[in-house]
């Protein structure tokens, strides 16, 4: 936190500017969090898990500047939507897929939030009753099966299955390589086991966003974070797996596109969120 604040103020400096003309703070925080009270309640991926941290209060203070708070990918999605891929509807959905599986909806026009912020986790839906345990303490939800570690699982399990796949010697063997980068790279040379690793994991999202179709109605639907970036490899499975799934609205209609802003969307996403809520004030 003592370094966030740092930077924070370096920022500020960088531009030329005082801190009596910022009007405030916009913090995204993976996971959990009191909105109301400005504390993190629990943080999956970090050390410690973050409990009961008044993060709000502790940059605040650091800063001497009002701080908002909210779930990383839900600003993602709001950066997406207001400057990057998702611009130009009134309701749209997104994914982020990287070490976790994020997401956020925008309906009717406006940042969904639900219950203290945690509306939109759209990566812990059951897409397997059966399946393994997710890192939620669920069973079966996207995020066990289409994450980056999952997948990286997948091509880890084909080569030591000893499957006809280029995937191993990419890496020189070294199992802790495989990343969903080098998959990405195996698919494109034409490896069909790393062709058929995006198929399947296309797939379990593809039924995660005709989930979201059938439920919100979106005009678009982004997909963002690491994995995407394989572009169709992946983003082709999805249209297909959602298409072939709805049939009661006009999916032609819907565009899944992959996101445009990157590692920005959620930077920008925090700036604006932090100017809605002054807007309020
Ligand atoms: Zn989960």
């Amino acid at each position: 936190m003592a370094r966030m604040a740092d930077l924070i103020k370096a920022t500020i400096a960088s531009c030329g500017l005082g801190v009596e003309e910022v009007g405030g703070v916009g913090v995204g925080a993976p996971g959990v969090l009191d909105l109301d009270r400005g504390l993190t309640l629990f943080l999956p991926n970090l050390p410690g898990t973050w409990p009961n941290v008044p993060l709000s209060a502790t940059i605040s203070e650091k800063v001497d500047l009002p701080v908002f708070m909210l779930n990383d990918a839900r600003l993602i999605t709001y950066g997406e939507w207001m400057f990057g891929a998702g611009r130009g509807v009134d309701t749209m959905a997104c994914f982020t897929i990287g070490t976790g599986i994020g997401g956020g909806l925008v309906i009717n026009g406006k940042l969904h939030l639900g219950i203290g912020g945690t509306g939109g986790e759209l990566g812990h839906q059951t897409i397997d009753f059966n399946g393994p345990v997710c890192g939620c303490g669920n069973r079966g939800c996207l995020e066990a099966f289409a994450s980056g570690p999952a997948m990286t699982g997948m091509g880890i399990k084909a080569v030591i299955q000893g499957m006809t796949t280029s995937i191993g010697k990419l890496v020189d063997y070294n199992l802790n390589k495989i990343t969903p980068e080098v998959i990405c790279e195996a698919a494109r040379q034409g490896d069909l086991i790393a062709k058929d690793i995006y198929e399947q994991v296309g797939t379990y999202i593809g039924i995660a966003v005709a989930n979201v179709l059938v439920s919100v109605g979106p005009r678009k639907v982004v997909i963002g974070g690491g994995v995407a970036a394989a572009g169709d490899l992946l983003l082709e499975p999805v249209r297909r797996a959602a298409r072939e799934r709805v049939h009661i609205m006009p999916t032609e209609e819907v565009e899944i596109v992959q996101a445009s802003l990157g590692l920005n969307a959620g930077v920008l996403g925090a700036a604006m969120w932090a100017a809605h809520n002054l807007d309020q004030v």
